[in-house]
């Protein structure tokens, strides 16, 4: 992303999620009944309550409740992807996380695809990218999309040492953070799935954009993966709002409403802020607007799917070598989690949400959550 009006340098924010795995509610669930199973009789009552309490404190915490912040499942995936190496487009590191991320997805979404295409640069070069696209419920006319990039930048124009400059960046929070919470966020929608669609979109060649000599930002081939989805998407799709996840990992996270966001989609922007203030996250999700920013949710805004972006924009690593997965906070991810968990189930839920953008009309028969009904 980029700083508008600003050109490119100065330092951004980053962010990533995490989530209490399924695996780690069920886990008590033996244990209850093995206990109920050697109580005496008269304590029957309590141990069903008991359990009762207990199963519904996990159901909570499946969608995002205040126990979900641990993001250690997402902190993990950003290593993962960061082990790979730098995801520069052309290099095999991209393509081996690409095949994992694809793999990863195809064991939770209903359907997965690869969306492969080229793009000549400003420069002349030819890049092979590809954009990911993953679907639950894909026969809901309701939808939610969530986005993300997943390559990472081809230099680190910003480190301090000039010598590290035309150097790759590692990309933990400038690329992987964002990942990292979409793929949590998919293992969460596969155990309970939430009554309305969500589709997964993992961009690539955001971060392209460079200066072979000085390493400058070159906004001209920046967001090619989010440009090439905006002149091809088709107009039947429209999502009722999007979100994008960029830089959501820092460990001293501070999402302010991010100015584009505010322009474009300020209804969105206002429910998933009001969420965050809900599941007590105000402290992160700060109630102020920020700078505004270039980056993949412009060209969606510019063909009418209304998309915020969750960015802190004061990540002092940002397009360093220094961007790793030290840098990175686990509970920062799984907050980032919780949130967009939560602004999908409430979009399930129902239709009480601000009036509909102009010109936006919910598919017929269906009260979508930002329609009037
Ligand atoms: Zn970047």
């Amino acid at each position: 992303m980029i700083i508008a009006h600003l050109a490119a340098f100065a330092p951004q924010a980053s962010c990533g999620v995490g989530f209490s795995h399924a695996s780690e509610t069920f886990v008590a669930k033996p244990t209850i009944w093995t206990m109920l199973t050697r109580l005496p009789a008269w304590s029957g009552l309590f141990a069903v309550l008991s359990l009762a309490l207990l199963l519904l404190s996990a159901c909570g915490e499946e969608i995002g409740g205040a126990g979900a912040v641990d993001g250690g499942v997402a902190m993990g995936l950003v290593e993962r992807q960061v082990a790979f190496g730098p995801r520069v487009p052309g290099t095999e590191a991209h393509a081996a996380a690409l095949e994992w991320m694809t793999a990863y997805l195809r064991e939770r979404a209903d359907t997965v695809e690869q969306r492969p295409f080229t793009w000549v640069t400003t420069r002349g070069d030819t890049l092979a990218l590809t954009n990911v696209w993953a679907s639950f419920s894909p026969e809901s006319p309701s939808r939610v999309l969530l986005l993300a990039h997943w390559d990472s930048r081809p230099v680190a124009e910003m480190s301090s040492d000039s010598a590290d400059r035309g150097r790759p960046v590692p990309g933990a929070n400038d690329g992987a953070s964002g990942v990292a919470v979409l793929l949590a966020v998919a293992d969460a929608l596969a155990e309970d799935p939430p009554g309305i669609g969500v589709d997964l979109l993992l961009t690539d060649g955001e971060d392209w954009g460079h200066d072979p000599v000085t390493y400058a930002t070159e906004v001209q081939d920046m967001f090619l993966g989010a440009r090439r989805f905006a002149a091809t998407r088709g107009g039947s799709y429209r999502p009722l709002f999007a979100i994008l996840l960029d830089l959501v990992g820092d460990r001293d996270p501070h999402f302010p409403m991010e100015g584009n966001s505010v322009r474009y989609a300020p209804e969105v922007v206002r429910r998933v802020w009001e969420t965050a203030a809900d599941l007590g996250h105000s402290d992160v999700f700060v109630s102020r607007q920020g700078r505004a920013i270039n980056d993949d949710h412009v060209p969606l805004n510019e063909i009418g799917i209304r998309t915020i972006d969750v960015i802190d924009f004061d990540y002092p690593y940002w397009h360093t070598v220094e961007d790793t997965p030290d840098k990175v906070s686990a509970r920062t991810l799984g907050i980032v989690r919780e949130v967009v968990l939560e602004t999908i189930r409430r979009h399930a839920g129902g239709p009480s949400g601000p009036p509909p953008p102009p010109g936006f009309s919910p598919p017929a028969g269906r009260r979508g959550p930002l329609g009037r009904g």
